[in-house]
């Protein structure tokens, strides 16, 4: 589904992504661990294209992220191209980002029809559904500052399903929240794991990482440093910063 490819980003002279590539496939559930700083959400940005990157390339589906090629250039795309590929992606923050002066129903309806022109009428039926499979059915009409952090979560993954996207992207959405609500926020994504969506899930909740994950990433300074299957990453990392990484939480 998604192919990250060699991909550089610096700020100034600051190389934050220093050649990083991953392969994700169809239903597979990808998760990323990592020191602060060690570029997790500027891969996650870079991915939906909330950056642009300086070197290498990303595919959605074998289509190339954000440029074309024209007469053996490559040329960004225009901005309404850029949006329709951001649309076949689901993006979650730590920080809900819901708009707080709409209605939880709008949240969750607004890009089904701008983006994707659907009917108001088939948007209010998807978002009511999703709402429901979030465990919010009453909540429609609420606002967000009416919700607890875990509720304005969810709201924010309804949103994010809302447009049938190939892949989400969770930024540790759980992070921000009291830790009562993170269990709630956790098992919708088990889920919709299990559902077989297709996912990227940058996290510090380590035993959620393990249980969910088809293969765990760990990175560090740009670059993936070790990646597996959840068992032996855990139980067996073989790079020695994995370990020191891992020794901490437990
Ligand atoms: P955390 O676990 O704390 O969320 P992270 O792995 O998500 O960390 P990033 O947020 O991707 O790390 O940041 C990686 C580096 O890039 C950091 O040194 C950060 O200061 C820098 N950085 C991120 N965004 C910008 C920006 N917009 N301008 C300049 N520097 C940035
Ligand atoms: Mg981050």
């Amino acid at each position: 589904v998604l192919r990250v490819s060699d991909v550089r980003k610096r700020f100034g002279g600051h190389v934050v992504l220093d050649g990083f590539s991953l392969d994700v496939h169809e239903g597979e559930v990808v998760t990323v661990i990592g020191p602060s700083g060690s570029g997790k959400s500027t891969l996650v940005r870079c991915v939906h294209q909330l950056e642009g990157i300086d070197g290498g390339a990303m595919y959605l589906d074998g289509e190339l992220l954000g440029y074309e090629i024209q007469r053996g250039h490559l040329r960004p795309l225009p901005d309404r191209r850029v949006a329709a590929q951001r649309g076949r992606m689901g993006m979650v923050f730590q920080q809900f980002n819901l708009f707080p002066h709409w209605n939880v129903l709008r949240n969750v309806t607004e890009a089904q029809v701008l983006v994707h022109r659907r009917a108001p009428q088939e948007a209010r039926e998807e978002a009511l559904r999703l709402l429901a499979r979030v465990g919010l059915a009453g909540k429609a009409d609420a606002y967000p500052r009416m919700l607890s952090g875990g509720q304005q979560q969810r709201v924010a993954i309804a949103r994010a399903l809302a447009t049938h996207p190939r892949i989400m992207l969770f930024d540790e959405p759980t992070s921000a929240l009291d830790p009562e609500l993170v269990g709630e926020v956790l098992s919708v994504m088990h889920d919709l794991a299990h559902g077989g969506m297709t996912m990227i899930i940058v996290t510090h909740e380590m035993s959620f990482a393990r249980e969910v994950a088809d293969r765990c990433v760990f990175m560090e300074e740009g670059r993936v440093i070790e990646t597996g299957a959840p068992e032996e990453f855990f139980d067996e990392p073989v790079s020695p910063r994995l370990r020191a990484f891992l020794s901490r939480f437990s």
